[in-house]
């Protein structure tokens, strides 16, 4: 039976207090030593998608934690990550090695003496293909070259909603940052994605002992990026991801089946793990003690919270809904759509196969007069384009319609910063701050 641990940290959190939450998770489990052996390498993967700090990326106190405890079994820690090819090229514009730096983990690894290393490094993905042989939709896959040197490796999560990862982005999701960021893992966030990250543990799923949920600061809504803080002061730790995911998914309001929360449901009736939690032995803190419903997240792009946006959906699928929603909340950071309401201008988007895009020439002008037009992703693109060429044929209607490319479009700072230009907003110190790579 799997066994999933749960400890409270002791408010207000310190690195001591989050220690001894950690180690009594593990003790519970049956202490490190079941987990690891003297000698041997351990790969400690935190959650490091983006520069921001917990709940969007792992507590580095946590990763501490497990750090000392895999270093006093007599083991050889390596803390290792890659940030997103989305934070390296379309968002923030940083490396992995300055997303570490800027939230901690070179100055915390260096204290405690311990090696810390990108996957990636000057643009490279040091990666390795692997063969998957039971693999449901991809049967070989590029990972970190690292991940097959080491003996054992152990997740550490930050327990979030996710609105494209598949309801949470836990214990499975989270060995999606050891695919090769530049190639693999950039074509798979389509919406197959949920069956891929399963396929992409297979691999090392016998070394993946070990998972530790940083739940002391957690996210709820839309996850992974813009979702809201909620404090819940946990650790949740299992010998087991996919136990360890199912009972986090319990914790904030999830049941099995799992339906919505693709990565759990597949990896259980595929036999990565348990995901019943009739099937798991939760242990430490009651589980009806610290559940607590968190707001999910959604990619449906609902008006009011995003006032003045249309979509416009023709046969669509979440994903590209998912990346016109992380450009919004883009824009939304830097107070924008009070500017689209003092200008009484709209943002429509056409996304999907077949969107019906109006034909005539007079009825396009007419929604350019009230705003911004945006044909959002491949499907849109491909589809409306003989429409769209008679348009854009027009001198004076270019500036009024924007064409992104991708399936899905991941450049959301271009695009946000995109719009402001096309509706004669300035990109003030604010949006570049918001922005962080706003490309020229
Ligand atoms: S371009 Fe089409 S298939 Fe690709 S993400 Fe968008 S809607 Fe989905």
């Amino acid at each position: 039976m799997s066994r999933v641990a749960i400890s409270r940290v002791l408010t207000p959190p310190d690195e001591d207090k989050v220690f001894d939450a950690v180690k009594k998770a593990i003790d519970k489990l049956g202490g490190i030593e079941r987990f690891i052996k003297p000698g041997e390498k351990v790969l400690i993967k935190p959650n490091l998608v983006s520069p921001r700090p917990p709940p969007v990326t792992t507590d580095p106190r946590v990763v501490r934690a497990i750090t000392l405890l895999v270093k006093e079994a007599k083991a050889k820690p390596i803390i290792a990550e890659s940030a997103s090819a989305m934070t390296y090229w379309w968002r923030e514009g940083m490396t992995t090695r300055q997303v570490m730096e800027l939230l901690g983990y070179i100055d915390m690894a260096r204290s405690i003496g311990v090696e810390i290393t990108p996957f990636d490094e000057d643009g490279k993905f040091r990666s390795v293909k692997v063969k998957i042989p039971n693999g449901i939709l991809i049967k070989e896959i590029e990972i970190a070259e690292l991940i097959t040197k080491v003996d054992k490796i152990i997740g550490v999560p930050v327990l979030k909603t996710s609105m494209e990862g598949g309801g949470i982005t836990g214990c499975i999701k989270l060995m999606h940052g050891v695919t090769n960021t530049f190639t693999d893992r950039l074509r798979w966030h389509r919406s197959d994605l949920w069956y891929k990250i399963v396929d992409e543990i297979r691999p090392f799923r016998d070394k993946y002992v070990l998972c530790v949920f940083d739940a002391i600061k957690c996210m709820e809504g839309d996850g992974p990026i813009h979702g809201d803080p909620v404090d819940m002061n946990l650790i949740i730790a299992g010998d087991d991801p996919v136990a360890t995911d199912a009972i986090a998914a319990k914790i904030i309001g999830y049941e099995y089946p799992h339906y919505e929360i693709g990565p759990i449901a597949i990896a259980h009736v595929t036999g990565l793990g348990v995901g019943d939690p009739a099937n798991i032995e939760v242990v430490g803190e009651k589980l009806e003690n610290v559940r607590r419903r968190f707001r999910f997240a959604s990619c449906e792009i609902v008006e009011s919270y995003f006032p003045g946006v249309h979509v416009i959906d023709g046969a669509t699928c979440r994903t590209c809904k998912a990346w016109i929603k992380f450009t919004l909340y883009m824009l939304k950071d830097t107070g924008f759509f009070e500017d689209l309401k003092k200008m009484g201008k709209k943002l429509y988007f056409f996304v999907g196969l077949n969107t019906p895009i109006p034909q005539d020439l007079d009825r396009i002008r007419e929604l350019m007069d009230k705003g911004l037009v945006i044909i959002f992703g491949e499907c849109a693109v491909s589809t409306t384009g003989r429409e769209l060429y008679w348009v854009l044929a027009q001198g004076e209607l270019r500036d009024g319609v924007m064409l992104i490319h991708g399936c899905p479009p991941f450049a959301v700072s271009e695009y946000a910063a995109e719009i402001r230009r096309k509706l004669g907003l300035e990109i003030t110190e604010r949006e570049v701050e918001a922005f962080k790579y706003v490309p020229t």
